[in-house]
């Protein structure tokens, strides 16, 4: 029998890390995973050992402690770095953007010297389409330029990439830099889904939480955009096929199929709706009335930003194949699973 290929997914109890987690062992590869549990439930374990019958290994280390970093990768040594591990929220980084700096950087140079030092030769960056800023076309394709920073977590992100390109210059490794539109959605075993520990901010947990009676309402920023409805546009992506991207990553790495050093991907669906048009499909999907209001524009938020998936879908041979009905019917389904999980939790 072959061995399996190792791969490290750090913050992979987190959303999209336990969705990539899933993926890969289910492609047959071994998984560990580095997670402090600063935004994320370690019981996110057990649930991917339900779904896929094996138990990754894990263990609860920051990323910005390197030597516990170095002894955990000597013990397992891994072929691939998928690196999810992050402080994500934009508001808050903007009131603590120190923190956000560390967090974000020192750990991404922690991993990626410890890649030199290890010779582990590929490396996934998780990035975001926010480095796009407001569009000057869409969609938009990787060729476009990268904008300022609209937020400090932006800018960790922005500069995430440039210190991985010029790394990759000078070292002997594979490195691939994916750019998420808006993952939604949850897997379809409602075993895993988006789990935070504070409060959600993005649309969709807030669509199922007013739903689900949680919230009383909720707000559509903004209704004044140039666009056919007035509120701002993304490109919603159902989060296992963004899990899924990795994996076709991870393969071109390890089947030494990369065109260049560091290459970077949009991955998204192609689509653009808007706030509003996301909250009637939920309507229309479920049934259940959603009550909002439309308020101001929040700051920081781009009129409207789509993908040009051309790239991806020729270079990766990967597509996006989940409907905006799996997105909604999956977060729907999750959003259940959460209230059980608060209603067993308050017991
Ligand atoms: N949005 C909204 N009400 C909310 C949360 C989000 O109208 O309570 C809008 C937000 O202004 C943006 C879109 O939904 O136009 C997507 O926001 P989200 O925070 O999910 O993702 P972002 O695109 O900001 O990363």
């Amino acid at each position: 029998m072959t061995k399996k290929r190792s791969i490290l997914v750090t913050g992979g109890t987190g959303y999209i890390g336990s969705h990539t987690a899933v993926e890969l062992i289910e492609k047959g590869y071994d998984v560990v995973i580095l997670d402090n549990l600063s935004n994320s439930h370690a019981e996110v374990i057990d649930s991917i050992e339900k779904i896929t019958g094996v138990r990754p290994g894990f263990a609860n280390i920051d990323l910005n402690n390197k030597s516990a970093v170095q002894e955990f990768l000597r013990i397992h040594p891994v072929e691939a770095i998928i690196h999810f591990a992050a402080f994500k929220a934009v508001g808050e980084s903007v009131e603590k953007p120190l923190e956000y700096y560390r967090n974000n950087l020192v750990a991404l140079i922690n991993l990626v010297e410890l890649c030199r030092d290890q010779g582990i030769r590929n490396f996934v960056f998780s990035s975001s389409c926010s480095v796009y800023g407001e569009p000057d076309y869409l969609p938009i394709d990787e060729a476009a330029p990268v904008k300022p920073a609209q937020s400090p977590y932006a800018n960790t992100k922005k500069i995430g990439e440039d210190i991985l390109r010029d790394a990759s210059a000078v070292l002997n490794m594979n490195i691939v830099s994916l750019r998420y539109f808006n993952p939604v959605g949850a897997h379809a075993s409602h075993q895993i889904g988006e789990y935070p520990l504070g409060t959600p901010l993005n649309l969709f947990p807030i669509v199922m939480q007013t739903a689900i009676g949680k919230r009383p309402g909720m707000k559509v920023f903004g209704q004044d955009y140039n666009t056919p409805d007035g509120s701002c546009i993304r490109d919603y992506i159902h989060v296992v096929d963004v899990a899924r991207a990795h994996v076709v990553a991870i393969r071109r790495m390890l089947e030494g199929k990369c065109k260049n050093k560091y290459e970077l991907f949009n991955l998204g669906t192609g689509t653009g709706l808007s706030v509003l048009e996301v909250i009637h499909a939920f309507e229309k999907s479920t049934g259940i009335k959603i009550n909002y209001s439309c308020v101001d524009r929040r700051a920081g938020d781009v009129e409207k930003v789509y993908a040009d998936t051309s790239y991806a879908n020729s270079e990766l041979g990967w597509k996006a194949e989940h409907s905006l009905e799996d997105m909604i019917r999956s977060a729907w389904a999750w959003e259940q699973e959460l209230q059980k999980k608060t209603m067993v939790g308050s017991k």
